[in-house]
């Protein structure tokens, strides 16, 4: 049978265009549908501005610095509008570059919601039907909202950066990547931060010691954290001066069904105050309320059930280690398979995708010791298992060090990092590695290459240390603290 194309690529994001690209390399004749920008979630509501806004945040420890390093510094106020407009205008670059990437590589491209027909026939929204050999899903996730009443009075990380002016005052729900990342980035804009997260400490599943030491900091540089928090009413501040609650009975705003996120720009990025209570007895108005409380991935009104594909319970494509659905012809990368939602590994995926159905290779996806970072201040870097995940699984030896740095030490800041690697005792292989520091991103990668290859800690032992950094510790760390 003749097909229009031989793939077809439903979401134009870091994963999609990526599969996109290379499969057109390999000789693919190649569309790609993007109902919104090219680019997707990483690089035009994701990591790109939320890493540039880290950047925006961190100068005002630096003026303060500064000053303690002999520069004559005065500290600047920051222009939100001024940061914002540059901040779309590299967007609108990253997207043009996305654009150029796919024609130069002769994909052909359609500013067009899709969905699916059947399992060969992708439906654009003006109407035209495209066949295709096989057709690859990368639509993504949103932000989900947690289902209580009024909650549309609260904005999610999609509208972040197009806040007309930053919140006095914002209160941050959540206790993940994006609710502590973000707490950190206003709270480093100088916006008044509340943070409540339901649980006992955040950064649930990550290792206890770095969690601990990441939430003491944050309050230390004034998040106001407060745990085991969640609100149980929220209403307008005006409507409350005149007795009305809007959208019901607010003491009803009992945690319902998670709420769907419909447009970019919620209510409340335009809307007034927001008075909140919180299960505490606290009561707090707000300029801003950000739920930060998960993603969902997209696969909503797709067409994936008449298509005859396989959709699990948090609405994710169910794929198979080849990333292939209950539909032979049908694949699907990246987030909205909910595997581990991280840009770098949608592409990997997307490139194992191409690999397997047009090189002849099949190729399954590595899925273990993925390094990450959460960009919080400090920025905690980890690969590996956690003490407490590592502990189940056999004996271990732990050797951690927290210290203050050089750098903010003579600056006079109380700033601490920390240096851990989860041990095998029998093997003495490092099972994981955590590392709460500034740059823990970039140190994490290295050092995550080692952990990847397998190596002992007597192979970190070996390694002659760099001197003076924060990460000779790695390896120079003699004794375990504790035994487990
Ligand atoms: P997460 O799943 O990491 O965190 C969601 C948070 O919201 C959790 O703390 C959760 O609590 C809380 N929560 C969920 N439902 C409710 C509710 N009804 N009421 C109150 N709190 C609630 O999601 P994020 O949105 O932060 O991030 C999504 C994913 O995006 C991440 O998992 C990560 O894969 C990716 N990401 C990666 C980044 C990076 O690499 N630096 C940056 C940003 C995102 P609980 O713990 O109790 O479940």
């Amino acid at each position: 049978m003749d097909f229009d194309y031989d793939l077809f690529v439903i979401g134009g994001g870091s994963g999609g265009v990526r599969a996109a690209r290379v499969a057109a390399a390999a000789g693919a004749r190649v569309a790609l549908a993007e109902e919104s920008r090219m680019g997707g979630t990483c690089v035009i509501r994701g990591c790109v501005p939320k890493k540039l806004m880290v950047f925006a945040s961190s100068y005002r420890e630096g003026f303060a610095d500064a000053r303690a390093y002999g520069w004559d510094v005065a500290d600047g106020s920051f222009d939100w509008a001024r940061f914002r407009t540059h901040l779309h205008k590299e967007l609108d670059r990253l997207e043009s570059v996305y654009r150029e990437l796919l024609s130069g590589s002769g994909v052909a491209t359609f500013d067009q919601r899709a969905m699916l027909d059947d399992p060969h026939t992708v439906r654009l929204a003006d109407g035209s039907t495209h066949s295709a050999k096989h057709i690859l899903i990368a639509t993504g996730g949103r932000p989900e909202r947690p289902g209580m009443t009024n909650d549309h009075l609260g904005i999610v990380s999609d509208d972040i950066f197009d806040l007309e002016e930053l919140p006095r005052r914002m209160l941050i729900v959540g206790g993940g990547y994006i609710a502590c990342e973000f707490a950190c980035i206003m709270n480093g804009l100088g916006v008044e931060v509340t943070q409540y997260y339901r649980g006992a400490q955040i950064l649930r599943g990550f290792d206890g010691e770095a969690r601990g030491l990441i939430s003491d900091m944050m309050e230390e540089k004034g998040v106001n954290l407060h745990l085991g928090t969640n609100i149980v009413d929220m209403a307008p501040e005006s409507a409350r001066h005149v007795g009305v609650p809007d959208g019901g009975n607010a003491s009803d705003a009992a945690m319902g069904a998670p709420t769907e996120v419909k447009s970019p720009a919620s209510e409340a990025a335009r809307g007034g105050p927001v008075w909140v209570k919180a299960s505490n007895g606290q009561e707090g108005v707000y300029d801003a309320v950000l739920f930060a409380t998960g993603r969902r991935p997209n696969t909503d009104g797709m067409g994936l059930e008449k298509a005859g594909v396989e959709v699990g319970r948090r609405g994710q494509v169910v794929v198979d280690e080849y990333s292939q659905t209950s539909v032979p012809s049908i694949y699907a990368i990246g987030d909205v398979t909910n595997r581990v939602n991280l840009t770098p590994v949608a592409i990997r995926e997307g490139m194992a995708f191409v690999e397997t159905v047009f090189n002849g290779n099949p190729t399954p996806v590595d899925h273990d010791l993925i390094p990450s970072a959460v960009f919080t201040q400090p920025e905690f870097g980890t690969v590996g298992l956690s003490e407490e995940e590592a502990r189940e699984q056999e004996p271990v030896d732990i050797y951690c060090t927290s210290f203050r740095p050089m750098q903010s030490a003579f600056a006079g800041r109380q700033d601490r990092v920390l240096m851990k690697l989860v041990v095998a005792k029998e093997s003495q292989k490092v099972l994981g590695c955590h590392i709460v520091a500034p740059q823990a991103g970039e140190m994490i990668q290295l050092a995550g290459i080692a952990v990847k290859m397998g190596a002992t800690k007597q192979d970190f032992d070996r390694t002659v240390a760099v001197h003076p950094t924060m990460s000779e510790e790695l390896v120079t760390m003699k004794t375990p603290v504790r035994s487990a």
